[in-house]
């Protein structure tokens, strides 16, 4: 929805957008230098292995070439410094801090730890696939990039990065607790010799199926309602905007979807697959794209099909709840995707929901928001 004190929409060939992409990919080198220099305070030991750091050390050196790029390409098309200038002086203090060739030394990892890798790492994949993708084929061509409500998204996007790897413990921990005496010995043996992308969908399949589930009860009850609002209290939908969500609904979630993953015994290789899997399309239905994937859109769920769920028209509430796969909703009879259209307006209608992430954060807590959507689906 754009009101009167939305931001005008930032266009192409202005300068400005170059300006604030310089300062982007100059926060992203510093904070990458950062983590070369403390890896024991701000990286995810779990993804450490995965890591080559050749490949962490060019692309560090590619974000600051393309930010100092940037940077002269904002000059050259505003005509004004301000923007490029801050981007160039952030990459400088990078360089002056080591830049690229900071050597790692050895080290003990800290008892408390940030996943400022992860964070970074993924807002630039995030950046290049969804950027792009906004800027020349939006959905809603008047919504600008920095919607009123960015900088409180981004926070919400920023603390659950920087906590996954707190989150996976908090989740895995009662999983192995409740479930390790349970002789699961024969099931998780049958399931790790299936072959690695057959077990990857079955993964998919049970672990969208638990997602539903608890997706569905999140709307349904109404205690569990208050902090899910917090979700749907987005106005203007886009893929920074899909990360509100509250801490809350992000450990219940995780530990629905996660916990049948450990349970059942999928493998590692699996698990991680899908993490990264769940995190790229729960960002993509979101996304502010009138890209519309032909025939695909009724296999997996797309950002026509999830923009359904945020229809703030009570005629189209509890629709689409599952994340990967339609398939589901159509099975309990949750299933909404007429042809080529979208909903009109996205969020609570009139709720007058608190802005920004702190009081977001204390509302569910103190606050039951009155809204018609806490009815049950099956009562109509
Ligand atoms: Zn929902
Ligand atoms: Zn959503």
């Amino acid at each position: 929805m754009n009101g009167k004190n939305q931001p005008r929409r930032l266009r192409v060939g202005e300068g400005k957008i170059s300006g604030y992409l310089s300062i982007l990919l100059a926060i992203l080198s510093l904070g990458g230098v950062i983590c070369f220099h403390f890896p024991e305070y701000f990286t995810t030991p779990d993804f450490r292995a995965f890591y080559s750091v050749d490949i962490l050390r060019t692309i560090l050196f590619s974000c600051l070439v393309f930010s100092f790029g940037f940077a002269l390409f904002s000059f050259l098309l505003s005509r004004k410094i301000v923007l490029g200038g801050i981007g160039v002086l952030i990459s400088i203090l990078a360089i002056v801090l080591g830049g690229h060739s900071v050597e790692v030394k050895d080290f003990q990892q800290s008892i408390f730890s940030v996943s400022l890798d992860w964070l970074l790492l993924d807002i630039l994949i995030l950046t290049i696939i969804f950027i792009p993708l906004e800027l020349f084929f939006p959905k809603r061509a008047d919504q600008t990039k920095l919607h009123l409500e960015w900088k409180t998204d981004l926070v919400y996007f920023s603390i659950s990065h920087l906590l996954v790897q707190l989150t996976a413990v908090a989740v895995q921990s009662p999983a192995e607790l409740i479930f390790n005496d349970y002789g699961l010995d024969l099931v998780h043996s049958k399931i790790s010799n299936i072959p690695f992308f057959l077990q990857l969908m079955m993964a998919i399949l049970v672990a969208d199926l638990f997602q539903y589930s608890i997706h569905r009860l999140f709307h349904t009850n109404r205690f569990l309602w208050r902090f899910h609002a917090v979700h749907h209290s987005i106005r203007t939908i886009d893929w920074l905007a899909g990360s509100r969500l509250h801490i809350v609904d992000i450990l219940v979630t995780r530990a629905f979807s996660y916990i049948p993953l450990y349970v059942l015994g999928f493998s590692m290789q699996v698990f991680y697959a899908y993490v990264i899997i769940v995190a790229l399309q729960a960002v993509a239905a979101h996304a502010n794209t009138r890209i519309n994937f032909g025939p695909l859109k009724y296999l997996i769920v797309t950002p026509q099909y999830h923009h359904w769920h945020h229809a703030d028209d009570p005629e189209h509430y509890n629709k689409n709840f599952a994340i990967h796969l339609p398939l589901i909703d159509r099975v309990f009879g949750t299933y909404y995707l007429p042809n080529s259209k979208w909903p009109k307006t996205t969020g609570l209608g009139n709720e007058q929901f608190p802005k920004g992430f702190l009081k977001q954060f204390l509302f569910p807590f103190f606050n039951d928001p009155q809204t018609t959507k806490l009815k049950d689906p099956s009562e109509r």
